[in-house]
């Protein structure tokens, strides 16, 4: 085998992205050739400015997508980063939220390349104690879980699941229609049994949602575990109800994974671009936005090139950024108003990935990808805590530890592995982010050690090489990342539904004439779901005389 050298904590690598480079040195030769006139013109090359930009090039439009970075796919994107030969996913790898988006049938990316694989079991939790707690796509084996520790809990969990088949639908309907397109909540609400019940549940926190219903120390671990580390907000936070649910919800699809990598979606969605007469480029960061008589009619780039948009430029550039690329004044108080009150979230994430000699060993008769590990649910409150005060969390840290090469052997070399490990941390520390620097080895080989203490095979010659990021790494790489809030900035309230982005302005049309916004900044938010991309596109379809339905028809879709 040839020799593979170890890359150290490497900062600013120039990563090979995995099959891309033809999308992104074809595109460039294209546009930069031709000098073609585009339709509409892309800012950024997320999978929630794919989808948008996908169908507006199905419908006929031509479409530029400009991305700041070597590679497309922004939190969906696959890199050798720890080894050449290893596939890791250096953001997401879990694809749960997209599945029910009708964009996957819809732009049918199975025919571009991108196939889902559903594990079952999909998460695992050992415990101290050598118990450990397995959950799988199926109610009886998940509920029996919850049994081996509290025949109550099992009894909790059957309820819980039973509830939630009917309102789960009622919360999720109007996830794939812009805001104000679907019926009305207190409609999709009515006649659910016990819906007071579920309303105060809401409002009230994970954790004591947690309590009220669970009594064992192991089951309450596992869920206060995943409450913590999928919305990354304090579980004691009043309005984080819904986290205590989780559960019930991913039974259906558990925590699909893209064959190849999360950066198979991103591709699959780029060669639907390119085969859709539209044009990619990458090292493409726009600086500015071109406004002619009050309307966005272009972008500027870092590197001086200007690109002109016929009809429209749809952004993806974070809000905060996004407002310092035109002159303040066009953008209106209100609008500024809601920019400048734009929080981040309360947590962010310290990733490691890994290449491996051997999968990680926890023992016991099941494992699954994705595993979590936490000593018990009094330190995953204290994470939450110091996501709140800005303490680094060395000691024993709550984490999510994904080996997909378990089930999908195509990411690393015969017989090797990959791993992701994270933790969830504040981004700004008490001593300011850029301490970040500082502490990043101290708090990889922290994760690293308590890891080894459920894996104990990874010793040090297992490990063939890694990539580490700090949540101040997180948002060098990806500017949409702000403060390193990888869903772009927080829930809750202030900044969900209708206020999401800004009060007003939830519709994905921008205060100037020309100019729509999408992405994790947009409704419903963050996440891989597609939605906000999805929900962008029937929003400029409309605008531009025909729709959704009618381009994915296409017999009927025209360019007006
Ligand atoms: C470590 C980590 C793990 C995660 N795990 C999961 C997970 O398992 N499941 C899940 O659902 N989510 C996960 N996420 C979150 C998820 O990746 C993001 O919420 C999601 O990628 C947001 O998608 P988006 O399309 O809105 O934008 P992004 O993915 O943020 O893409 C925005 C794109 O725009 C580009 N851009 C920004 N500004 C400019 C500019 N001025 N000019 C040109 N280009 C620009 C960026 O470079 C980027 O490519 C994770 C994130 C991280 C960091």
């Amino acid at each position: 085998m040839t020799p593979i050298t170890r890359r150290e904590f490497v900062k600013g690598v120039a990563l090979t992205p995995l099959g891309l480079t033809s999308v992104g040195t074809m595109a460039q030769q294209t546009a930069q050739a031709s000098g073609d006139r585009f339709d509409i013109v892309v800012a950024g090359a997320g999978h929630n400015s794919l989808v948008t930009a996908a169908y507006l090039a199905k419908a006929g439009y031509k479409v530029l997508v400009l991305e700041g970075r070597p590679v497309v796919g922004g939190g969906a994107e696959t890199t050798s980063a720890t080894m050449v030969g290893f596939k890791d996913d250096l953001c997401s790898t879990g694809h749960t939220g997209i599945q029910n988006n009708p964009m996957l049938n819809e732009l049918k990316l199975r025919d571009y390349g991108l196939e889902y694989l559903f594990p079952d079991p999909f998460f695992h939790m050992p415990f101290a104690d050598g118990s450990s707690f397995t959950m799988w796509r199926n109610l009886d084996r998940t509920a029996a879980e919850f049994g081996k520790f509290s025949k109550k809990d099992e009894a909790a969990f059957r309820r819980i699941y039973a509830e939630y088949q009917t309102i789960g639908p009622a919360l999720e309907a109007n996830q794939f229609l812009p805001v104000g397109w679907g019926k009305p909540m207190n409609e999709l609400m009515a006649g659910i049994p016990r819906l007071g019940l579920w309303q105060r549940r809401m409002a009230m926190s994970a954790w004591d949602n947690i309590c009220d219903n669970y009594e064992d120390e192991h089951n309450r671990n596992f869920l206060v575990t995943l409450a913590l580390l999928g919305p990354l907000t304090d579980p004691i936070y009043p309005g984080t109800g819904m986290s205590a649910f989780g559960t019930a919800a991913l039974l259906k699809w558990g925590r699909p994974c893209a064959k190849g990598g999360a950066g198979q979606l991103t591709q699959a969605l780029a060669r639907f671009i390119e085969a859709h007469n539209g044009v990619i480029e990458v090292n493409k960061p726009v600086t500015r936005l071109i406004i002619e008589n009050g309307k966005c009619t272009g972008v500027e780039c870092a590197d001086g090139s200007t690109f002109h948009a016929d009809k429209a430029v749809l952004s993806t550039i974070h809000i905060k950024q996004l407002v310092n690329m035109a002159p303040r004044e066009l953008w209106g108080q209100g609008f500024m108003d809601g920019v400048d009150t734009w929080k981040e979230e309360q947590g962010s994430i310290f990733a490691g990935n890994y290449a491996l000699k051997e999968a990680p060993q926890y023992g016991g008769p099941h494992s699954a990808p994705a595993v979590m590990i936490s000593p018990n649910p009094t330190r995953v409150l204290l994470n939450g805590y110091d996501i709140g005060v800005g303490n680094a969390n060395f000691d024993e840290p709550p984490m999510l530890a994904e080996c997909l090469t378990v089930i999908d052997p195509s990411r690393a070399p015969a017989g090797m592995h990959t791993l992701k490990l994270m933790s969830c941390q504040p981004y700004s520390l008490k001593e300011g982010p850029e301490h970040w620097d500082k502490i990043k080895k101290q708090v990889a080989d922290a994760q690293l050690k308590y890891l080894r203490r459920f894996a104990p095979n990874l010793t040090d010659d297992k490990i063939l090489g890694e990539f580490i990021q700090t949540p101040l790494d997180i948002e060098r790489m990806n500017p949409a990342f702000w403060h390193g809030s990888v869903h772009a900035g927080a829930g809750g309230a202030s900044q969900s539904g209708a206020m999401r982005p800004v009060p007003g302005w939830a519709q994905y049309r921008m205060p100037i004439h020309g100019l729509y916004q999408t992405g994790a900044c947009t409704y419903p938010g963050g996440s891989i779901s597609g939605a906000p991309g999805r929900n962008a596109a029937m929003v400029m379809l409309k605008d531009f005389g025909t729709s959704i339905e009618q381009v994915v028809d296409k017999t009927e879709s025209k360019k007006t």
